[in-house]
């Protein structure tokens, strides 16, 4: 009789999901635990309910990640192409938009669905409702001990820890993978909250809140400038938020830990050439000497902002362009491009898309499999990896998962990728004419 290997898998996102299809694939008997009552549910909430799963303008570059070439291996394994096939072949069209891919009746409900029916279809055992709270190796027994809530034993050959991250969960949740890796010896790289908002103690902020703008967001630590994005820029009543905020935020989040004065630095007119912008600044000067300040304003930029402008370099609303003077005028369009806001906190992990931080990824092979403990495995925001938005950290969920559920299932994936396995040529029948 054969001799399956007994993979047990702590977590049913797509991480763990993933690496549970891909180690059954492999000759695996797996067991999927999951604390919640069904798998996959952060899956649902994913790219506004669509899931953007991936993107074709692809480089390690989208990652923070301590060993960008180990990262590189992986995806050499596991690339976004691998991501399409694996999807392609549970049944999933693709639609890709501007290389953001989603499923292609964008609801994200169709990922999940695809997965769990793989998931029925690969006869993998779905524990849900079902928490471990501790995991260890008995030596002795070369296997992997796991306990539920209630105390109950499971015995597994490899372990893979796919229990995701705190991110967008109630305060004190999500931390079970963290604790478990900690108790084989591994790392915890501090965690913060990613891709978030920020927030700022400044007093325009509620007078600009529910304020949305096409704007470039500098981000100064210590004065020095630490990254930009371009993009929608949502103005809150706490702060600043919208995606080129989200992709600064785990940088601000670190330097406010560190102690650092964080601000951010914004252009209200980020597709305006310099030279240009400054001409047409100087001859509406000229030629609306006789309007207000606010009406000088009228129709560059939404009218809370002009607001906040025009009391920001020190003007009234009602003063006359003539009166104001081009120095006065020359400042407020100074502003316009260079929009300073104070940062002094990011936005809870309860509100954050994704953790920066966790399970240290020097303490974990190419394999994903830990340096520490042989048969131990980690997939994704489990570990200290995360990507830009964009597609990126459901991609390294994809991949880590991939990696983690063949190596575990005990076959190489330094061989040969998943993609490159599962086309093959179909002969369809001909057409009766
Ligand atoms: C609102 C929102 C929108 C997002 N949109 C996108 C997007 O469009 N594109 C993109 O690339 N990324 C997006 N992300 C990020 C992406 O969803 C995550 O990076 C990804 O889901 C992480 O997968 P994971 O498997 O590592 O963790 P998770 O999906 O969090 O899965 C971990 C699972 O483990 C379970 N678990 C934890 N501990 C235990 C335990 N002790 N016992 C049993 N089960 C346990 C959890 O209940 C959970 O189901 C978004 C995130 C959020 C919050």
């Amino acid at each position: 009789m054969e001799i399956k290997t007994k993979v047990g898998i702590i977590g049913a996102g797509a991480s763990g999901m993933a690496a549970a299809v891909t180690a059954a694939k492999y000759g695996a008997e797996v067991t999927l635990f999951e604390k919640n009552d069904r798998v996959g549910k952060k899956i649902l909430a994913t790219g506004n309910g669509r899931c953007n799963l991936g993107n074709l303008d692809f480089s390690e570059e989208k990652y923070y990640c301590r060993d960008r070439e180990k990262l590189h291996s992986l995806f050499q394994v596991f690339s976004v192409w691998d991501t399409m096939s694996f999807f392609e072949s549970m049944g999933l069209m693709i639609r890709d938009k501007d290389g953001y891919l989603y499923p292609y009746s964008e609801q994200a409900s169709a990922v999940l669905d695809v997965l769990r029916m793989e998931l029925d279809r690969k006869q993998i055992h779905v524990a849900a409702g079902r928490e471990i709270k501790e995991a260890s190796y008995k030596e002795d027994r070369a296997k992997f001990i796991l306990l539920d809530e209630s105390g109950k034993e499971y015995t597994f050959d490899k372990l893979i820890v796919a229990c995701g991250s705190p991110a967008s969960l109630k305060k004190g949740e999500g931390m079970t993978g963290y604790q478990i890796a900690e108790s084989f010896g591994h790392r915890i790289m501090e965690i913060v909250p990613g891709l978030t908002g920020l927030k700022s103690g400044e007093d325009f902020t509620k007078a600009l809140a529910g304020v949305r703008c096409k704007a470039e967001v500098k981000l100064f630590v210590d004065e020095e400038m630490a990254g930009s994005d371009v993009g929608e820029v949502q103005f809150t009543d706490y702060g600043i938020s919208g995606i080129p905020v989200f992709q600064l935020s785990r940088m601000a989040a670190y330097a406010l830990k560190e102690g650092k004065s964080v601000k951010a630095v914004i252009d209200f007119f980020p597709d305006q050439e310099e030279k240009a912008f400054s001409y047409m600044a100087r001859l509406r000067f000229e030629t609306q000497q006789d309007k207000s300040m606010e009406d000088y304003l009228t129709g560059m930029l939404h009218k809370k902002i002009n607001m906040v402008l025009i009391k920001k370099a020190g003007l009234k609303p009602a003063v006359a362009v003539r009166e104001a003077g081009w120095e006065k005028v020359k400042e407020l369009m100074e502003l316009c491009r260079n929009f300073e806001i104070l940062l002094d906190g990011v936005n809870g992990m309860d509100n954050a898309q994704v953790c920066a931080g966790g399970v240290d990824f020097g303490q974990i092979s190419t394999e994903m499999e830990s340096e520490l403990v042989k048969g131990l495995y980690f997939a994704g925001e489990v570990v200290d990896v995360d990507g830009v938005c964009g597609g990126y950290n459901l991609q390294w969920a994809w991949t880590s998962g991939y990696a983690a559920g063949r190596n575990a299932a005990g076959s190489s994936t330094r061989q040969i990728a998943l993609g490159q396995e599962e086309y093959r040529e179909i002969e369809l029948p001909e057409e009766k004419a």
